[in-house]
């Protein structure tokens, strides 16, 4: 099952009454922001504030920076706002009422789900950082609403379990992930599957991130505030490092591989440093569709939100004639394991995605805090990847135990290392 299946079961007619339907109706939509104090949910409210006739915000989430959660709730006045705990529920409803504003604040994971999959709820934005997101998105995915999916590690860490609730829901799911955004609007519009629409490979670019130049040496003393400063995106502190070790690549590679129902073989990575070209569909007559644009996740935010038709994103045009030269290089699988641990892991299948994601989320935390080393990254991704080679869960329950467990052994590694 895939986003591509997903389209056919709801077919063209589907999508031309859809666009009769928003044409037609005077009514907003009314959107769900998951982790809309990081970097994804504030370009998403910069999209929708661009539009108040089309969105309308429900409930907002965020996890610490309850600052911001406050002014983002005064601009937008959701129904809800949730919080990861009840002093900061407490703190932010206290905060709110004095500057009369009438948002309910909860806090939780059973509050994320209901904001979620609330009825009058049309779309919502995943954009919580790690398996912490899995819940809620997935929640989301169930009850049937557009999915605006940026919660990359939702799809490495429960692919299937994920795919199965939007064929189950008729849910719409549509990739914020640049590359995968891309992808999409590469492919025909009424793709049904890679194969019937003649595709021969996906290729996802890659900047290469900060450290593309740096040797295996250097990269052992890299800090994370030169991890974190990536040279054409502003994103969170999590897939900045992931960004520079590759990781980001590699979980992409899987996040395709459920997507657009790839095999492996059929994903191909290029580095790009110059992120111009946000990935492309090469065809069997030999065709490379590619989409292009100032590297601004506020263009597949507003693709995804308005699709299928189009919106201002506020993104500045790309200009050809300032650009620099366009290159293109092989990723360096020895400096940077981790994208080949990505493949191996799917093409193990199973739970090796879980465990890789797991382990990546214990050891990049690590590496953050100044506890590990850049390079023990990989190390300790691989280590589980190893120990936990036979883990195949039957149901989502384990799974969520798997995560557990591999998160813990990873810990138990990590002090070793820092003992
Ligand atoms: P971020 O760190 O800037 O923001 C993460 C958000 O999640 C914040 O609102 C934070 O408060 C919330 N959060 C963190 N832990 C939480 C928890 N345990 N429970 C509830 N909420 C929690 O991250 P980001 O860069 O916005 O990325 C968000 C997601 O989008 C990630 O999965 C990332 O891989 C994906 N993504 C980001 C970009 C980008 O350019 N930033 C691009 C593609 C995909
Ligand atoms: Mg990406």
């Amino acid at each position: 099952m895939s986003l591509l299946s997903s389209l056919s079961l709801n077919g063209k007619n589907e999508r031309d009454n859809r666009v009769k339907q928003q044409v037609s109706s005077s009514s907003p939509q009314l959107l769900t922001v998951l982790g809309a104090t990081g970097t994804i949910g504030v370009n998403t409210l910069d999209v929708v504030a661009r539009h108040p006739d089309r969105y309308q915000v429900f409930a907002l989430s965020g996890g610490q920076q309850i600052d911001k959660l406050a002014q983002q709730c005064i601009q937008f006045q959701p129904r809800y706002a949730v919080t990861l705990e009840a002093a900061s529920a407490a703190q932010l409803q206290q905060g709110l009422r004095q500057q009369g504003c009438t948002t309910e604040v909860l806090y939780g994971a059973e509050a994320l789900q209901q904001i979620a999959a609330h009825p009058d709820v049309d779309a919502v934005m995943a954009a919580i950082v790690g398996a912490a997101g899995l819940p809620p998105a997935l929640a989301a995915a169930q009850a049937g609403k557009k999915v605006l999916l940026a919660n990359k590690e939702a799809l490495v860490m429960a692919g299937r379990f994920f795919m199965e609730a939007v064929t189950e829901s008729g849910a719409r799911l549509l990739p914020i992930d640049s590359e995968h955004n891309a992808i999409f609007q590469s492919l025909p519009a009424d793709c049904v599957s890679l194969a019937q629409a003649g595709v021969e490979k996906i290729i996802l670019t890659a900047s290469g991130g900060p450290f593309r130049q740096f040797s295996a040496e250097a990269l052992s003393s890299v800090t994370p505030a030169q991890a974190c400063a990536h040279p054409n995106w502003v994103m969170g502190r999590k897939i900045s490092v992931d960004s520079a070790s590759l990781m980001n690549k590699g979980l992409e590679v899987i996040e395709a591989r459920w997507l657009f129902d790839a095999i492996p073989e059929q994903i191909e990575v290029v580095v790009h440093p110059q992120s111009v070209i946000h990935s492309m569909v090469r065809y069997r007559d030999g065709s490379v569709l590619a989409q292009l644009g100032t590297p601004d996740m506020r263009t597949p935010i507003a693709h995804a939100l308005a699709w299928p038709e189009r919106i201002t994103a506020g993104v500045a045009a790309l200009d050809f004639l300032s650009l620099p030269p366009l290159t293109f290089e092989q990723p360096d699988l020895v400096r940077f394991p981790a994208l080949s641990l990505a493949f191996a892991a799917l093409e193990q299948g199973a739970d090796a995605p879980a465990v890789l994601n797991a382990a990546n989320e214990i050891a990049v935390a690590a590496f953050l805090a100044e506890k590990i080393r850049f390079t023990a990254i990989p190390q300790l991704v691989e280590n589980a990847l190893t120990h936990f080679a036979h883990a195949n869960s039957g149901c989502l329950d384990d799974l969520f135990a798997l995560d557990q467990a591999v998160r813990s052994y990873t810990l138990q590694h990590v002090e070793r290392i820092t003992c």
